[in-house]
């Protein structure tokens, strides 16, 4: 990895700045860190070595970007265009952003930017529930390619999970906090976000413990050389796939073979659309149909453990239900029988689509 710092000092704005390591560490050789400054790094990318190449390759890892400031800070908006420049020039590295100003990434970003660059990871701070109430809808709007979420310092027990089912989060990472005056950070709150990434299968790095961490109601104090290893023996980072409990990788089945397997089952091919239902469908339009289709499967099917899971269905009394059972979407069980979809975990919003559609063409292919 390599850190390039355009500029240095910064704001404080939130309550995770409260012990920020750049003003920890200019306030020990007499600095102010509020003053903000380019550096003389600030054209790191372009720099280049007596044979003409590159300094900085691929080979040095991601670039970690703006790590004694905060890329967006206003300070620096007269100077930003031009890192963007190079960003842009350097599409071969990796760079890698963390933010507490998420709410002015749309007014900094380049003209070109699009729908983001492939080549840019944008990393979202929250601290607390607050911050992350306020700070991560709005980057789940905004058009990056790459999307990861931090809490550290993780100052109390935050619940994320509404925005990880978005399907957009790539990464969580959390940690304690190093210093002197280090606010404490308790174990339960490291479980308790790790179990929300396992239920939407998204990896999670507990990075370091922090100076003062809480396990089990005792207070632990922990030198700084500890903070990582610590947090690394805990074993509790998770990539899906790897760690035991973890959320399986599969793939979707295709649609053509889903519905050429749905026709030879006996069981399946014995649902039909009544007069009745035809005439509700003509009578409420498709959009309709699909809306409680939805509806039905956020409420019925979408929970980690739904009511009543394998009867949760009724057999008749919407069309709805009976494309459920036709189409092998009408309890857990089927759905992993037939779509490879795990039981025990909380759909995310790409297979509540999918679902959805499947369940829609059945009812187009049967009207
Ligand atoms: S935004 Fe980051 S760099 Fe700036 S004061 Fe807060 S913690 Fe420090
Ligand atoms: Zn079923």
């Amino acid at each position: 990895m390599t850190i390039w710092n355009p500029w240095h000092g910064c704001h404080k704005i939130s309550q995770g700045c409260g012990n920020c390591y750049v003003y920890r560490r200019d306030e020990s050789i007499g600095k102010d860190a509020s003053i903000v400054s380019k550096t003389g790094d600030y054209d790191l990318p372009m720099k280049k070595n007596r044979q003409g190449q590159y300094k900085l390759t691929s080979d040095d890892g991601v670039v970690f970007t703006c790590m004694t400031s905060d890329f967006f800070l206003e300070d620096a908006d007269p100077w930003r265009q031009g890192c963007w420049d190079m960003i842009r020039k350097r599409c071969d590295l990796q760079f890698y952003i963390i933010t507490k100003r998420i709410d002015r990434f749309a007014e900094c970003i380049p003209p070109d930017w699009g729908d983001g660059w492939d080549h840019v990871t944008i990393c979202c701070t929250c601290e607390n529930q607050d911050r992350a109430d306020y700070r991560l809808p709005i980057f789940l709007k905004l058009p990056i390619k790459h999307r990861e979420i931090i809490s550290e310092p993780m100052l109390e027990e935050i619940n994320i999970e509404k925005y990880l089912s978005s399907d957009l989060i790539e990464h969580v990472c959390c940690g304690g906090e190093s210093g002197n005056n280090a606010r404490p950070c308790d174990l339960r709150w490291i479980q308790e976000l790790r179990r929300q990434c396992i239920r939407r299968g998204i990896p999670f790095t507990f990075r370091q413990t922090g100076a003062v961490f809480i396990k089990e109601g005792k207070v632990y104090r922990l030198e700084r050389k500890l903070h990582s290893s610590q947090a690394q023996k805990s074993g509790y980072s998770y990539v899906p796939g790897c760690n035991s409990g973890a959320a399986i990788k599969y793939q979707l089945p295709d649609r053509n073979e889903l519905f050429a397997g749905l026709s030879r089952s006996d069981f399946r091919s014995r649902f039909h659309l009544t007069e009745k239902d035809k005439a509700y469908i003509s009578e409420k339009g498709m959009d309709t149909i699909r809306s409680h289709a939805k509806d039905f499967i956020e409420k019925r099917l979408s929970p980690e453990n739904p009511e009543n899971d394998g009867k949760q269905t009724p057999m008749k009394g919407h069309p709805v239900f009976i494309a459920q059972h036709a189409a092998a979407c009408c309890c857990r069980g089927c759905l992993e029988k037939w779509h490879k979809i795990p039981s025990g975990k909380v759909l995310t919003q790409t297979e509540q689509a999918y679902i959805v559609d499947v369940l829609m063409e059945w009812i187009e292919r049967a009207l």
